[in-house]
């Protein structure tokens, strides 16, 4: 595996070799979610390029920034032995010469006021801040993204769109652990406490998803709501969506396809997770 920290090395490297390129980008401490994407882009593409950089602008809780999980020497092994061939590894001075606090604005509409929008001031503009760079850098011909992160897919394909980014998007499902939880970086954060009663997060939407056709949402809601509470979860949002454009539900609608969407805090470890209804 080749690993660049210049995008100019990158680009030189990749220029050469005329041929099909599948692109991962990711945020390091790498578990089989990660992987499943590389393993996706490896089975399209000639090459497969990875990136690991802790994007600094789309943390909005510095304490989440700091305490972010750093495993590089193992997410070099585990990237090796998935037959990834390119790792870019860039530094903050790679990816902003100009300082983290001038980055271009985004048109972000409806999807930024909405769930993780209003919840993470600033997220969704640091991700599309990065993502186009590293798209720009990486030029690649498709680009794989966790459905687990449903919102920040929806978010990338307008990002795609609105600037004509020439590049295929393909979204991959959530991987999760063998009693349900989300893998996710931030589990290694959780402790021995937490990560028992972690799993009532997935239980949570199931419950949601099962009750499509037996009660009223908001009956279902206030439902798993006080659940959670009661376990200890402090939640910033349970709520259904219409999983095209993620407008949200008020109430179970059949014809539609749908997503049930959670963001949950567990002692200090915030998680994410979603399941489609239909
Ligand atoms: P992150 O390192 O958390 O920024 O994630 C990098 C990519 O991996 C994103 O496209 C995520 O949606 C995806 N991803 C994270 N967790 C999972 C998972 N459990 N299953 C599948 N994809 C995931």
């Amino acid at each position: 595996m080749h690993i660049f920290k210049r995008k100019s090395d990158l680009a030189h490297f990749l220029e050469h070799k005329s041929t099909s390129v599948g692109f991962v980008p990711t945020m390091g401490a790498l578990h089989p979610g990660h992987i499943s994407l590389i393993n996706q882009s490896h089975a399209d593409h000639a090459i497969t390029v990875c990136s690991i950089y802790v994007n600094p602008t789309q943390f909005n809780n510095p304490v989440d920034f700091d305490t972010y999980p750093n495993t590089i020497v193992a997410d070099i092994e585990l990237l090796i032995d998935a037959h990834c061939d390119v790792l870019f590894l860039p530094s903050t001075d790679e990816m902003y010469p100009m300082g983290i606090h001038h980055i271009k604005q985004y048109e972000l509409g409806y999807l930024n006021t909405i769930l993780e929008g209003p919840n993470r001031p600033g997220h969704f503009n640091g991700v599309c801040a990065i993502v186009h760079q590293l798209l720009e850098a990486v030029l690649p011909n498709q680009l794989y993204l966790g459905e687990k992160d449903f919102q920040q897919c929806m978010v990338i394909k307008q990002l795609v769109s609105q600037l004509h980014l020439p590049v295929q998007i393909t979204t991959c499902p959530t991987l999760r652990e063998h009693d349900g939880l989300a893998m996710s970086s931030r589990n290694i954060r959780l402790s021995a406490q937490a990560r028992k009663l972690a799993p009532l997060i997935y239980k949570t939407l199931q419950y949601i998803q099962q009750q499509a056709n037996q009660l009223p949402f908001n009956i279902a809601q206030q439902q798993a709501l006080h659940d959670l509470q009661a376990a200890g979860f402090h939640t910033s949002y349970l709520e259904i969506a219409d999983a095209n454009t993620l407008e949200l539900l008020h109430e179970y609608d059949l014809n539609k396809s749908m997503v049930v969407l959670i963001a949950t805090q567990l002692e200090n470890v915030r998680l994410i997770d979603n399941l489609r209804i239909n």
